[in-house]
């Protein structure tokens, strides 16, 4: 075979592999003048190589940011050492459509890229080449699993019927808060409330009623406490509220309103008016305690008092 046919077979090889791969491979000069576009990158970008072949790539492709690659590649020129860009990092380097069948909307790829050295026979490195890779798929489904992950994380705090936080959750935030008080000695105060005679709703109007009331109290309370504050539901129709940095005088406050909105805010449900009423107990935080069930205790026992002394008042425990 003549050296001109060899080099042809060579060539030809060459174009098959170039085109034929499932990654684009761009090669560029030290300028950034685009030399090599294989047909990966020719049918993403929608730009042949001929359109492309001897233009600076920053020019072709505005969307790179030309100061950021530079820094990138600059060790790729001169320490020959291969660098890489995943997409967690930068979501794509070239802004290429993603096709997928499936969804209908349209998405731009999400890019792995290699960039390593091409070192010529002097030992010189005068060019570069840009691998890219499509990780679509991979990022997409990684993305999905975080949200679901987010989602059950966000289930596995939330009470479903009141949407505060559930007891388990609630337990959780009150050891970290009777720590963080006991820590800086700071103050903060517990409240519990409970519906007075809840039996009597659900026996008179129904569980589905009941349901409705508990509710309407979570509505209540949500309303009436601050963001910082810490509201959960601790068992059926008893609610637990941490008020971090607050006296117990202040935290009264806020349970007298508490109570008044629960006495003056009948719960309609299928053209029935359901009044009710709740019992409050507070405890302020004291470093005696130990740890955090004496607290909810301490709360517990004014709770108590506050039903023995006849219901719909707020008590603090001494
Ligand atoms: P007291 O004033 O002493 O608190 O009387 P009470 O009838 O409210 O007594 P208690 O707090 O012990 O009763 C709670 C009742 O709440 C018992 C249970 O049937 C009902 N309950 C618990 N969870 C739910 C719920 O999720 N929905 C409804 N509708 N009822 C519930
Ligand atoms: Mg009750
Ligand atoms: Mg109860």
């Amino acid at each position: 075979m003549s050296n001109v046919m060899a080099e042809l077979e060579d060539l030809h090889l060459k174009h098959d592999l170039l085109g034929s791969i499932e990654v684009g491979i761009a090669v560029v000069d030290r300028d950034f003048n685009i030399e090599i576009w294989n047909q990966f990158m020719e049918s993403h970008s929608g730009m042949s190589p001929a359109r492309v072949r001897g233009k600076p790539l920053f020019e072709m492709f505005p969307e790179i940011d030309a100061e950021w690659f530079r820094r990138k590649t600059d060790p790729v020129f001169k320490l020959k050492s291969p660098a890489f860009i995943i997409w967690e990092q930068r979501p794509h380097l070239f802004k290429f459509e993603a096709y997928r069948p499936i969804t209908s909307a349209t998405e731009l790829m999400y890019q792995n890229i290699t960039i390593f050295p091409l070192t010529s026979l002097n030992g010189e490195v005068n060019q570069i080449c840009i691998v890219v890779y499509d990780v679509t798929d991979e990022a997409i489904s990684k993305q999905r699993f975080e949200a679901a992950n987010k989602q059950l994380e966000k289930i596995s705090r939330i009470d479903g019927l009141t949407g505060l936080f559930n007891r388990r959750y609630w337990e959780e935030m009150c050891d970290a808060e009777f720590k963080r008080a006991m820590r800086t000695g700071r103050l903060a105060t517990m409240m519990i409330l409970d519906i007075d005679h809840f039996k009597k709703v659900n026996d008179t109007y129904g569980h589905p009623a009941g349901d409705k009331t508990i509710k309407m109290l979570a509505k209540i309370i949500a309303k009436a406490i601050r963001e910082t504050d810490i509201a959960g539901r601790y068992g059926g129709e008893e609610f637990t509220i941490i008020l971090p940095d607050t006296e117990v005088a202040s935290a009264k406050i806020v349970a007298e309103r508490i109570r008044k909105l629960a006495e003056h805010l009948p719960v309609d449900y299928e053209g029935q008016t359901i009044e009710f009423t709740v019992s409050i107990g507070l405890a302020e935080f004291h470093s005696s305690f130990g740890e955090y069930m004496a607290w909810i205790e301490k709360a517990d026992q004014g709770l108590y008092e506050a039903k023995e002394s006849g219901r719909n008042r707020v008590i603090i425990s001494q």
